[in-house]
């Protein structure tokens, strides 16, 4: 799925401790989410633990299109509906995110619930190539600037979805790259 690489995912830095931070609010959550529609599935199965976490019922937490997209796993995607200027899934009097609040909970992997996309942000992927987001280039993400890069912040969900061998050339790369004059 991907075949080229931004080398500004070594350079652009970001807060990262997402958890640990005091100032974001979450930001990053207030427009919901792309998620691959397998991974909708997952979530669904969860319903009846969720429906009361969220306040909100399952019909309500994505939109309704779905879009053919042959970056995603199952080929298709959906977006989480947007509620009150944040994602649905966002907690509510608390910080992070309930999918993943919930699956560290229950013992489960926070990525079968997790979107693929918030797992990834700020790195992000768009045609085959593994890229900054939008708002990490811009630097409207509000924690950019100090601490790890973006690739580091995402080293292990990339070994988890593109596999250890992906992240080994991305290494390999990326000490290319600081050698270069
Ligand atoms: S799914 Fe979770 S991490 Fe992703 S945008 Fe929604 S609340 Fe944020």
């Amino acid at each position: 799925m991907l075949r080229a690489l931004d080398v500004r995912v070594f350079g652009l830095r970001y807060f990262a401790h997402c958890m640990e931070c005091g100032f974001c609010k979450d930001a990053c959550c207030q427009y919901g989410v792309d998620v691959d529609a397998d991974n909708v599935q997952r979530i669904l199965a969860h319903r009846v633990a969720l429906e009361p976490r969220l306040g909100v019922p399952a019909e309500q937490w994505f939109e309704s299109e779905v879009e053919q997209d042959a970056e995603f796993p199952s080929g298709r995607r959906v977006r989480t509906a947007v509620r009150d200027g944040r994602c649905v899934f966002a907690r509510r009097g608390a910080r992070g995110c309930e999918l993943h609040a919930y699956a560290l909970e229950h013992g489960l992997a926070h990525r079968m619930l997790k979107p693929l996309v918030s797992s990834l942000f700020p790195l992000t992927f768009d045609a085959g190539v593994l890229l900054p987001s939008g708002e990490a280039v811009d630097g409207s993400l509000v924690c950019s600037g100090d601490g790890p890069s973006l690739y580091d912040g995402a080293r292990d969900e990339l070994a988890h979805y593109f596999g250890p061998e992906l992240v080994a050339e991305l290494d390999a790369l990326r000490r290319e790259v600081a050698r270069a004059p």
